[in-house]
């Protein structure tokens, strides 16, 4: 294995500054590696490289250096989200120089175990629930990773008894060789990121090499309703803890009595408040339940974020949490910004804004966890999917107000799921205000008791700098009504 000490005076290229660059950079500096940090934008695009540059590392922007990968070469640490067909990472290939993401090099130097995050649809809020269930406990966590914090700074400043919780990308994990989190927890799977990945059979593989490294000594937390998950599940070598909505399982957490997959949600909230959150025990005589607590007492709604919950709550319990002390973050926990988020109410319609819902499923489990007719606020980056996954969702809305690069293929779903209300918001003079006109648009049909949700099934990169400044701009809308 890849030991810190191995780069002393050797060279060390990291491609991609940002802030996990930035992070790694130093890293290595401290290592006494002879770093040279490469960013293909110019210079004044990278203001990052000012701190760099004054602790002696050089940093060249603007440019590939034809001779970046040279022969001294030793490790090669490039941002997750700079594709393997990039120059500079293929004359790596080439040479054999071994190329590796942030997160793979922060691992050989983290004091503490990790617990690793990942999935198509819930990482952060399972990751950051994951961190106030652990500070709850007294097991001082620090939450990084895909979510922030870069994991090469965590390792420095997570306490020695404390926990690492890293949401962990596709990206970043492809780019992994030794990374061995103590606890790791896949999600779900969904058909997304396809682009970068060339198919759904990297994509798949990417999200499996976060168990590659564990042994019978660590956990992995499947998801037992997802069909890849469990086609996964005889070939890991850690102890499993799965979870489940649907399936009482013989040691996991799972939902009594369980849901049942094709019917919606109950209405009627004394229905639902009977469903429980159980954690079953592996023992030979078939287990020790524990009812943790009632579903409807979660803070977080909707049947996807009660599957993050027994995420969350398997992982935990693995770390050596007391089920009973988990039982009030979880009712506290309220979610995290933009994750159908509760914007307010305007003439008895209520707002939501659930814009990081990029992709077709996010987008489905956020509709039908909304109980009330639904005036639905949708599209952007066309990732030339044809949206037909969306069609038996689209038929329980009340109508559709779309916009962005999908918006005539999200209106052709809509009519032929046979919606009668769709509107077709054309560009505006910017993009905030042809979204302040879909929100208007919205609004004109929704009546009181009805709700307007903005969860867009598509990446806002057409219009938008982010999915935050876009969910931004619908509650600035909303408020302003
Ligand atoms: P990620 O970090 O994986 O993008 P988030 O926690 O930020 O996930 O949630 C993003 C969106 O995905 C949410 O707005 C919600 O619509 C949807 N989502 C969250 N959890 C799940 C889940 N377990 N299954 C499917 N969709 C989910």
């Amino acid at each position: 294995m890849n030991h810190p000490s191995t780069y002393k005076n050797k060279r060390v290229v990291v491609l991609g500054l940002a802030r996990s660059g930035v992070s790694v950079a130093k890293l290595f500096h401290k290592l006494g590696a002879n770093v040279i940090v490469n960013d293909k934008k110019d210079r004044e695009s990278c203001p990052e490289a000012e701190e760099l540059t004054a602790l002696g590392i050089s940093v060249l922007c603007g440019y590939h250096p034809e001779d970046l990968i040279n022969d001294e070469t030793v490790l090669l640490v490039k941002n997750p989200g700079i594709p393997y067909t990039a120059p500079p990472v293929q004359q790596a290939l080439d040479k054999g120089v071994e190329i590796v993401t942030e997160v793979e090099a922060a691992y050989w130097l983290s004091p503490t175990p990790i617990i690793g995050i990942t999935g198509s649809n819930g990482k952060t809020t399972t990751t950051t629930l994951i961190g106030k269930l652990l500070e709850a406990s007294g097991m001082k966590p620090i939450v990084a990773g895909n979510i922030g914090l870069p994991l090469s700074d965590a390792v420095y400043d997570v306490d020695k008894d404390g926990w690492i919780v890293a949401e962990l990308s596709s990206f970043q994990l492809k780019g992994t060789t030794a990374f061995r989190p103590h606890i790791a927890l896949l999600l779900n799977l969904a058909e997304t990121h396809l682009d970068y990945h060339g198919g759904m059979e990297d994509y798949v593989a990417s999200k499996v090499k976060l168990f590659a490294n564990q042994t019978s000594e660590d956990t992995a937390v499947l998801n037992w309703d997802d069909p890849v998950c469990r086609l996964l599940s005889p070939k890991l070598k850690a102890k499993q803890l799965p979870f489940s909505l649907y399936e009482r399982i013989e040691a996991g957490v799972y939902i009594e009595p369980p849901y049942i997959r094709e019917q919606a949600d109950e209405k009627a909230s004394d229905v639902v408040a009977r469903r429980s959150i159980v954690y079953r025990s592996a023992n030979n005589d078939g287990g020790d339940e524990i009812t943790i607590m009632a579903v409807d007492n979660l803070g977080i709604p909707g049947r996807h974020n009660a599957a993050n919950a027994l995420a969350a709550i398997a992982a935990c319990i693995a770390a050596g949490a007391s089920p009973e002390g988990l039982v009030k973050p979880l009712e506290l926990f309220k979610g995290v910004e933009h994750r159908l988020e509760y914007v307010c109410e305007r003439e008895g319609v209520h707002y939501y804004n659930d814009s990081k819902a990029t992709n077709a499923t996010a987008s489905t489990m956020s509709i039908r966890s909304l109980k009330g007719p639904i005036v639905l606020v949708a599209g952007g980056l066309d990732r030339g999917s044809d949206y037909m996954e969306l069609l038996p969702v689209f038929r329980e809305l009340k109508a559709l107000v779309t916009l962005g690069e999908t918006k005539d293929k999200l209106a052709h779903v809509a009519e032929l799921a046979g919606l009668s209300k769709v509107q077709v918001v054309n560009a505006e003079k910017d993009a905030e205000s042809t979204l302040q006109q879909a929100v208007k648009q919205a609004a004109a049909i929704a009546e009181p008791g009805d709700i307007v949700l903005l969860s867009p099934a598509c990446a806002s990169w057409d219009m938008f700098a982010s999915y935050e400044q876009r969910g931004s701009i619908f509650k600035q809308s909303a408020h302003t009504l």
